[in-house]
This record gives C-alpha cells, structure tokens and sequence, in this order.
C-alpha cells in the first residue's frame, strides 16, 4: 500500500476543505486532502452573499491569495475566470403567489426587492458549484495541497498521537498519516465526526423543512412574467432575476437561481413533516401543487431539466446538527456541524467565517497548549450561530402566509446582515450579529410577537405587530428598512465598501 505522511489531513474537498487547506498551506503546512468524489462534480448551495465575499476579500489580503478577491464581485469574476460558471446576484427578490390565481401585484403586494449592491459590476454570484468547486482544487494545487479525489475511505484511526487514514485511491490503496491534526469538511456525511463518535440531530430546531432540487434549461426569465401580468419594472433596484429569487406559495417557496450560461438553479422547499418522510422525489414534484398557481406552472413547465444532475434530488428533513464537533486532534467546518435552511442563503458566508477561524486558530493555537481550550471556543460560537440562524430563519417560516408579518420578519435579517456587513465581517460580533447580546435578545422578543401574531392575529393585528417590530429594530437599522423610497423596493442597503471596484 502506498504511504503518504503529512501535518494536516482534510477530508471533503468541497470549496470548504480545499480553501482551508489552502490556507493552511500559505502558512507552510504539508497538506493533504482527501475528496470522495472527483470534480467536476455537482453540489448544492450556489447563491453567495455580500458578508461571504468581504470574507473572501479579508482572506485574499490576510494569505495574499488575490484569486480570492477576483471571485468576489461580478465583474472581475467574469473578466478573470470567464470559465468559471457564476450567475449575477444583486440581492434578494421575492414575489408572492396566491392559489387559483395568475401573479399579480397591485400596490406591489406580492413584490419584495432588497438590493445588496448598486452595480452589476460589484454584484454578488451565484456560485456554479461543480465548476467553483473544482476552480478552489486546482487553487489548492497550487498552494502545494495534494489534493486526491477518487477517495474511499476504508479505516480511519489514531494510534499514539497519529491519524491513519486508510482507503482507496485512483491509483490503488493509500495510506495517509498524520501526527497533525484532521478537518472534516465532509458536509453532511460528517465523515470524522461520526467515526469520533459524534451523533448527528434534528432535535431543538424551531425550522423544520426539506427540499427538492436540481437544475434547468430554457426556463424564460421571470422578468417576462411580471411584464405579462403589468408589474412596473422600471423601478426595481435591479433586473428581477439578476437575484435569489424567491418565489412564496402556500407549500413553502421555490428558489431560481440563473447562472450566465443559461442553466437555473431551481429548488422547492417545503415544510418537514414525519408523514413526508419517505416521499418520493416524483410524489413532491407532482404537478398537482404547482397547478394551483397558474403563473408558476406555465412558466416553469417550460424548463427541460439540465445534463447535470439531469434528475431532481430529493432530501430528507434539512435541519441537522452535531452533537460535539471537535476532539483530540480533530475538528469540523461549520456545514458539516450543521445546517438550518436555504431561506437567506447564509451556508456559504458562514463556511468560510468558520474557515477563517480556523486558519487562524492553526496559526495561533493548534500546536500550542491552549488548542483545545481556543476549538472550544470555536465549538461554542457555531453552536450559538447555528441557533441565530435558525431563530432568523423560523421567524420567517412563521410569518410568511402573511405579507406584513413576512416583509417585518425579513428586515430583521436585512438588519443583521446590513450591520454586519458595515461593521466588516473581520470585526463583526459572531456570524449575523449571533454575539451581539442585545441583537439577539431582540431577534428572541421578535420571534415570540410573530409566533403569537401568526397564531392570533387578523390582518390589523399583524400590522400593530410590524409597527412594533420596526420600532424594536430602530437601534439596528442604518439603512432605512422598512422606509424605501418606493413601497417594498428597497435601492440602499448596500455598505459602503461594497460599492468600490
Ligand atoms: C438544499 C440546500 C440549498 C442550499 N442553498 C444555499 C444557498 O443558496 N446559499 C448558501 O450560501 N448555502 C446554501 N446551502 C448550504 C451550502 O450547501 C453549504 O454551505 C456548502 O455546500 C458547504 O460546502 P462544503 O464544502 O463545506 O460542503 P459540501 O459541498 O457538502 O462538500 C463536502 C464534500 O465532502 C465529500 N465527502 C463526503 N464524505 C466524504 C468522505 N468520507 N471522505 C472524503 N470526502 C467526503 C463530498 O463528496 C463533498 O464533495 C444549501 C444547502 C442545501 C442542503
């Protein structure tokens, strides 16, 4: 069997392991990643956030890696890397549809804009992920990683302080050693956790989903469906599908996420419930739902499924998260501790916050005596942002059937990100403002007002509750939320920073 020693071992080579690895490298550390898969291959989790590229940014000028500013703004990505696939996102777009009836909005009603940038030059992306993903291997590769893809896994042990990873490669058996240190970034396999012993759960979310999703072709933009039932456009903050576009029904929403070669990201989530458990992927895409909303079902009924995945996938209940996620000589990335939800699209900014961490912590602590007490910390704040994100996130949940509580219920995220992202995300107190007591408490009273509104409240109560919740937000709010200068289109969000470029 082929032997192979290094310092640290990564195992999953998603963007998450091979960006870390790649950091670990730039610090002089012999690394080795270890991916099931080989790439290109096809991953969820593709639209990208204005916090996820400052970090990007925070990580290029920290590990002189200017590959990584040049992924994070629009234009520059096009013009450095026009191989890689990304999609234009200038924010988040959601449009409301009611049963039995063709979209319309009057008043803009069933319409809600929140410009992340002013330009398409700046604009965040969608990340194509099969192509991204590959893009941060070969970066890898070229920080001096080992990336070996083709991976299975056959033993992992440690014995006297060392960790020996046995399986098969391409080439034939391997065997990779390491008296360092050991990263899952496995994603949900959550490969090293379970083998350490860790337990993974569903048990104290307050959200409670599951998805179906693949990609498409020949799907027409949205924005000619707003031209034909005479929604203005002219006023939008950017083109309607140049976004995260949210489209809410009754069974949950449907995101579309358009790339520039043509391909869109399409996925439904809908509540979790133990009776869908088993669902078929055939039985949740059944045309019988999607017929209750004239204007979904003509539009998407024109899209042919894409080459890749060329089917649609199904998951079980999203909501996981791990019982520990570290322990002697091993350590995961935040998605592999956990995931909440699509809704807000925070899986990717919140990856690389812990990815950052852990750079970090490897150059500060990891062969110091403190390491365990620094990953302790580390364990502590994803646990408290895992929470943050779900309260965020089951706060919207909650409000959504209702068009005031639901506007109410997204400002308060678009109050933590915009903080957020003034603050800088290097200096911002947790992921989303998770550390800032006083944010949080608030995010705690709000959550409780939506849940009983939700439950109790005609349409008068609901807008007592919005007034309530704006006034509740007023410390947080430098960004004129809940006061655009056209009713529900919102131009200003974006910090100053990301204007630049
Ligand atoms: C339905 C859905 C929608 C989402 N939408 C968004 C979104 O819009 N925006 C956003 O920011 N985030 C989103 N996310 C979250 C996003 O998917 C994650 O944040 C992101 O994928 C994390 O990347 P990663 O590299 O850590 O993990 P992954 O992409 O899961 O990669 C893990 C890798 O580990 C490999 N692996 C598994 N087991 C082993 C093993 N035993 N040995 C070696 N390798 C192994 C796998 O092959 C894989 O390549 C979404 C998630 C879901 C489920």
């Amino acid at each position: 069997m082929r032997s192979v020693q290094c310092e640290a071992i990564v195992f999953g080579g998603g963007f998450s392991g091979t960006l870390l690895a790649t950091l670990l490298a730039r610090q002089g550390t012999d690394v080795v990643v270890l991916e099931r898969q080989q790439h290109p291959r096809f991953a969820i989790g593709e639209s990208s956030t204005p916090l996820a590229n400052q970090t990007l940014r925070d990580l290029a000028s920290t590990y002189d890696l200017p590959e990584l500013e040049a992924i994070s703004r629009f234009g520059i990505w096009r013009e450095t890397y026009p191989d890689v696939t990304c999609g234009l996102k200038r924010g988040f777009a959601y449009f409301r549809h009611r049963p039995g009836q063709p979209f319309h909005s009057r008043n803009r009603e069933n319409e809600l804009l929140v410009a992340a940038s002013r330009k398409d030059a700046i604009g965040d992306t969608h990340w194509l992920r099969a192509e991204v993903d590959h893009w941060f291997a070969r970066l890898a590769r070229q920080a001096g990683v080992q990336v070996i893809e083709g991976w299975q896994p056959r033993r992992l042990e440690q014995e006297k302080g060392i960790w020996i990873a046995e399986g098969l490669a391409l080439e034939g058996p391997l065997c990779v050693r390491t008296r360092g240190w050991i990263f899952d970034a496995t994603g949900p396999a959550a490969y090293v956790a379970r083998t350490a012993g860790s337990r993974v759960t569903s048990h104290g979310f307050r959200t409670a989903t599951r998805s179906v999703y693949t990609h498409v072709r020949d799907l027409p933009p949205w924005e000619h469906q707003l031209q034909e039932a005479s929604v203005s456009t002219l006023e939008y903050p950017f083109r309607a599908d140049d976004a995260a576009v949210h489209h809410l029904i009754e069974e949950g929403w449907i995101w579309q996420l358009p790339f520039v070669d043509g391909r869109v990201s399409v996925g439904w989530v809908q509540p979790w419930k133990p009776s869908n458990h088993g669902a078929t992927v055939k039985a949740l895409i059944d045309q019988e739902w999607l017929a209750r909303y004239p204007t979904l079902h003509a539009w998407l009924g024109q899209a042919k499924l894409a080459k890749t995945p060329g089917a649609w996938i199904s998951t079980g209940r999203l909501q996981r998260r791990l019982t520990h996620l570290f322990g002697n000589g091993w350590v995961a990335l935040p998605h592999t501790y956990a995931f909440v939800d699509p809704f807000y699209s925070m899986g990717i900014a919140w990856s690389l916050f812990g990815i950052r961490r852990l750079a970090r912590w490897w150059n500060e602590d990891a062969s110091t005596s403190r390491s365990l007490e620094a990953l302790a910390l580390y364990a502590g704040q994803l646990e408290r942002e895992s929470r943050h994100l779900d309260h965020l996130i089951a706060m919207a949940y909650r409000a959504m059937p209702s068009p005031t509580l639901f506007h109410a219920a997204t400002m308060v995220y678009f109050a933590a990100a915009t903080q957020a992202e003034r603050s800088g995300s290097a200096s911002a107190p947790g992921f989303l403002a998770a550390e800032d007591a006083a944010f949080s408490c608030t995010v705690d009273e709000i959550g409780a007002a939506i849940d009983q509104a939700a439950r109790n409240g005609d349409s008068s109560v609901h807008r007592e509750t919005a007034a309530w919740i704006e006034q509740r937000l007023a410390p947080f709010n430098q960004v004129g939320l809940f006061h655009p200068r056209e009713p529900h289109l919102y131009w200003e969000t974006a910090a100053p920073d990301t204007s630049q470029g």
